[in-house]
């Protein structure tokens, strides 16, 4: 099958809370200094759906499409070394302040550029904003059914049987290609690239495309945002904390509960 895999890098969901920060008044998250982003969690589990997929059938082509910026050349060359065969980076400062729409848009378009696929796969949410809505939307664009959350995924002659997970089980179902089908975490582990792999990914090109090239310039930009952020923010936690003073066990405990019943907690 000709299958192509949307791959987002995200902000490491690792940085340390103290070194996460928010500029409230861009609405922007401000990123963190010395940590590298890192590929969506869920992303690798969509391309590793795609080369298993394509294994099982004799044959085939995986194409990598990340949206952002030149770092996420890097999410990209992580699905190569894993085994996709090319890549695809959209990019431009004509980007910057996309909604989901828009970016929908942008992959919608870049997949309608490189002729279609038999099946688009994605991550079930981007760890970052977690809205998990772009694969519903590129299916949308390209009027092709879409099916998300699947944990396991098979080729049966012209179409694809896919479970599905839900909140208290599982659910079959067979869709027609071509379709939009988001990979859920349950899929199981991606393989893991070995380094030949990886350095062999270095050598392989990454085809670098604009607004301009997608043809969807007069789209972007603030105006033409759908959703409007209203405020991005840290929410403040604040904590008191009073030591309970006492001579012993029994005191502190005696001094605990007058200080409870005076604030009429007890
Ligand atoms: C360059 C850039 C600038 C942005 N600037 C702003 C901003 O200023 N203000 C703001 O509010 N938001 C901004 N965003 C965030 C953007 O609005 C969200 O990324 C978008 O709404 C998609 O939502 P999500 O990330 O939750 O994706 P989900 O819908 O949760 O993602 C599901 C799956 O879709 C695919 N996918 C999603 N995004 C991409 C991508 N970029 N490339 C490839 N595959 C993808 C992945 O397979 C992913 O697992 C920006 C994003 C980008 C890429």
């Amino acid at each position: 099958m000709n299958i192509i895999v949307c791959v987002k890098q995200i902000p490491d969901p690792e940085t340390p809370a103290a070194s996460f920060k928010v500029d409230e008044a861009a609405k922007k998250v401000i990123p963190a200094q010395g940590i590298a982003p890192v590929v969506n969690p869920y992303d690798p589990q969509a391309t590793e759906a795609a080369l298993r997929l394509n294994e099982a059938d004799g044959g085939g082509k995986v194409t990598v499409i990340s949206l952002g910026p030149d770092t996420a050349r890097d999410a990209i060359k992580h699905a190569l070394a894993m085994g996709a065969d090319e890549g695809i980076l959209i990019t431009g400062p004509e980007f910057d302040g996309i909604d989901n729409f828009q970016t929908a848009k942008a992959l919608g378009a870049a997949i309608q550029k490189l002729g279609g696929a038999d099946l688009v796969l994605m991550g079930r949410a981007a760890a970052d904003w977690d809205m998990g809505v772009v694969p519903t939307g590129v299916a949308s664009i390209l009027g092709v059914p879409v099916v998300t959350l699947a944990k396991a995924i098979e080729k049966t002659g012209g179409a694809l049987k896919v479970e599905r997970v839900l909140d208290d089980g599982f659910q079959s179902v067979e869709v027609n290609t071509p379709a939009v089908v988001s990979i859920s975490n349950e899929f199981g582990e991606p393989r893991y690239p070995q380094l030949r792999q990886i350095m062999l990914a270095a050598k392989k090109t990454v085809q670098v495309w604009g607004a301009g090239d997608l043809g969807i310039a007069d789209q972007l930009g603030a105006g033409n945002r759908d959703l409007t952020l209203e405020a991005l923010y840290v929410p403040k936690v604040e904590s008191n904390v009073e030591i309970i003073e006492g001579d012993s066990p029994e005191e502190k405990a005696r001094n605990l509960a007058q200080k409870l019943r005076a604030a009429k907690l007890i």
